[in-house]
């Protein structure tokens, strides 16, 4: 997989990808990243990018030339691909987004800054908008990361564990189960005694009832879509009416 993003802060994409699961991904040539200045393709002499809004209104936005010039390049070097605009306007990013996303050779992402970037070169190059939640941030840059991060561990090879995306919250439409490390007792707090029994069986069971429990108690919304068991629906059930919430 191979990220390329066009932004005005290329040094934020590459300190944050360089690290932790992601730097080594980079490192076995997993995933690559690619982070482009758009200022680098600005025709004046002090590389401005951006101008007064037409209309007036308050901030600056980002102009259509340098941001096609830039994706032009990209193009030219590594062939077309999805742009997808980081944009508080756009569909909201989610774990099955990312794994359709996951299925792509080559991503490119533009990051807006200040009020935004010109209508018209959106309308040429942007595929897909993609917004990361219901709030407004400086810049593109941080939902890019957002979004690669999500992506990457997804891509063969990138976790040691590839099980571990198969379990994880989402992935089944239900969150995690809780989670437990050593020692056996903390604060007078004991592992719940199934995680120790090595009974494969009752531990499946464990996690799958933990989930449900864990999806009606902080998410209720994604029971919806989850493929329950007429005896999870009970469980669920059971739980809202001890806690005095509706049906589901
Ligand atoms: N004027 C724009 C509006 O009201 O829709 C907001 C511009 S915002 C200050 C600057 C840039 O940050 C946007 O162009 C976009 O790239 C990015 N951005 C801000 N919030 C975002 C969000 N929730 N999801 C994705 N990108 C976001």
């Amino acid at each position: 997989m191979n990220f390329h993003v066009m932004t005005l802060f290329p040094e934020m994409i590459e300190n944050a990808m360089a690290v932790s699961i992601t730097g080594r991904a980079i490192k076995s040539g997993c995933i690559s990243v690619n982070a482009v200045n758009i200022r680098d393709y600005a025709q004046n002499k002090h590389n401005r990018v951006d101008d007064y809004p037409y209309g007036g209104g308050a901030g600056m936005v980002m102009q259509a030339e340098p941001v096609y010039r830039c994706y032009e390049d990209i193009i030219e070097k590594h062939g077309s691909a999805r742009v997808i605009c980081l944009s508080p306007q756009g569909r909201v990013f989610s774990q099955e987004m990312a794994q359709e996303y996951a299925g792509e050779e080559n991503l490119i992402f533009l990051c807006g800054h200040y009020e935004g970037i010109d209508e018209r070169v959106l309308e040429e190059i942007v595929t897909d908008y993609v917004s990361i939640g219901d709030y407004v941030l400086t810049g593109g840059e941080l939902p890019a990361l957002v979004m690669m991060d999500t992506i990457a561990r997804l891509v063969p090879g990138v976790l040691n564990n590839a099980v571990s995306a198969q379990t994880e919250s989402f992935a089944e439409g239900l969150l995690e189960y809780p989670q437990y490390t050593r020692p056996e007792e903390w604060h007078g707090k004991k592992v719940p005694a199934v995680l120790l029994s090595g009974n494969h069986k009752l531990l499946a069971e464990w996690y799958r009832e933990q989930s449900v429990l864990r999806t009606v108690k902080n998410r209720p919304d994604l029971l919806q879509k989850a493929k329950l068991t007429e005896k999870e629906c009970q469980l669920a059930e059971e739980f809202l009416q001890k806690n005095g919430n509706r049906g589901l």
